[in-house]
């Protein structure tokens, strides 16, 4: 079946949210748009002498409540409308931890494992380049997303620096320790989806050691996501990434398999001690938990009766349609949505930002705290709306998160 224009897709879920809420007409309408969305060209020197133009985006939501934040994705399937889509979810998922930003994202359409380093550098510098006017500390502050990491986000703030002339480090998060990123970062995503997935399960009265988990995904949130949740006691029984899996009913060693991917070319395909998979085999697993930690509209209507699991929690951004969200509501499965579940990185970037702003660095123990009391705060907050409008979680999630930017909205008013 063919993918879902993601941002109409993604107005699928304002729209249901906005209906239930009552939002007026005129702000619906303006919260349907993008304040800015930026096309690119990125020309890059290859090592063999010749130039490539790659495309590349960067879209800003909305700002209501802060700078537009969000990661810049560098991937072949990136397009447009997905761009869009992933900024106007940055909004309402920095809205749900009610953190001071606004929804932004970034993307090149490329596929980097074909790329030298130096070429990669190269990209990563000249798409800044290209989209500078548009960024800053005040503005818009990109982080990692899908194939981009700390070592991108250093050449990008070094890339910032040279031609603003001064050392701004706040206008990316992410980066490494020794440029001012935030301990924790990187663990941030799979941290929070910890959190998460501990406050779902006592919510929905599951015992942690009765749970068995099925990841998709093994990059930075699917590995950190699989190493927390076996240390509350869930046994990971399944993994997969976008070459295949394995599956172990006795439950995978997730340390081993972070060893294994990191030795064989960043793929866990193949790896010995288990059965192979397929990757999309751990979202129709009988299992207790499934968490999508990859890419978007991987649970659809033509696959979501395949679906066992009685809990999901989205770690991916958009990985069910908002068709699959009603069947597996009506069905009774509990769905953590992802701008509540995956909104542990955004949540350190801003004491990342925080931090920079002020010259002054936090322990991880803070960082974990804080990262903590903000998930644990957003989620019982979610779970009152959705108490109150009788909604499942996913509206329930929309519903605070329109009603927070709508009235940031509503006091600034509409200029002029
Ligand atoms: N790319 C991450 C996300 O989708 C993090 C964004 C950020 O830290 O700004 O939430």
């Amino acid at each position: 079946m063919k993918k879902a224009n993601p941002f109409e897709e993604a107005l699928r879920t304002f729209d249901k949210a906005a209906g239930i809420m009552g939002l007026d007409s005129d702000m619906a309408k303006i919260l349907k748009n993008h304040e800015r969305v930026l096309e690119v060209s990125v020309p890059v020197r290859m090592d063999d002498g010749h130039y490539e133009v790659f495309k590349g985006y960067r879209a800003q939501h909305n700002t209501a409540k802060g700078p537009a934040k969000g990661g810049i994705r560098f991937h072949p399937d990136v397009t447009l409308d997905e761009v869009k889509a992933l900024s106007f979810w940055m909004t309402w998922k920095c809205a749900v931890v009610d953190i001071p930003y606004g929804g932004g994202k970034g993307g090149v359409v490329v596929d980097p494992s074909k790329l030298s380093m130096g070429e990669l550098e190269r990209l990563s510098r000249r798409y800044i380049v290209e989209i500078l006017p548009i960024i800053g500390p005040n503005k818009d502050v990109p982080a990692p997303d899908v194939n981009t990491n700390p070592q991108i986000m250093a050449w990008m703030t070094d890339t910032y620096i040279m031609h603003v002339g001064y050392p701004e480090i706040a206008t990316f998060t992410g980066k490494p320790l020794e440029l001012g990123g935030s301990k924790g970062r990187i663990e941030a995503t799979g941290r929070g989806v910890q959190y998460i997935t501990r406050e779902a399960l006592k919510y929905i009265g599951l015992e942690p050691s009765k749970v068995r988990a099925a990841i998709q995904g093994f990059g930075n949130v699917g590995s950190y996501t699989a190493r927390f949740l076996v240390e509350d006691g869930i046994k990971v029984v399944a993994i997969s990434d976008a070459f295949g899996g394995v599956y172990n009913p006795n439950g995978l060693d997730v340390e081993d398999m972070i060893r294994y991917r990191d030795t064989h070319g960043g793929t866990i395909n193949g790896y010995p001690n288990g059965e192979p998979i397929s990757s999309d085999d751990p979202l129709f697993m009988d299992v207790e938990l499934v968490i999508p930690a990859a890419l978007d509209e991987v649970i659809r209507e033509d696959n979501v009766d395949k679906v066992r699991a009685q809990v999901i929690v989205e770690a991916a951004n958009g990985p069910i349609t908002s068709e699959a969200n009603r069947v597996l509501t009506e069905r009774g499965v509990f769905v953590v949505p992802d701008i509540l579940a995956n909104a542990g990185g955004v949540t350190v970037s801003y004491f990342e930002w925080a931090q920079n702003r002020y010259s002054y660095y936090w322990e991880i123990e803070q960082v974990r705290s804080e990262l903590r009391r903000f998930m644990t705060k957003a989620f019982h907050n979610v779970m009152e709306v959705r108490e109150k409008y009788n909604v499942d979680p996913k509206s329930a999630a929309y519903i605070l998160a329109i009603e927070r930017v709508a009235s940031a909205m509503r006091l600034r008013g509409i200029y002029p």
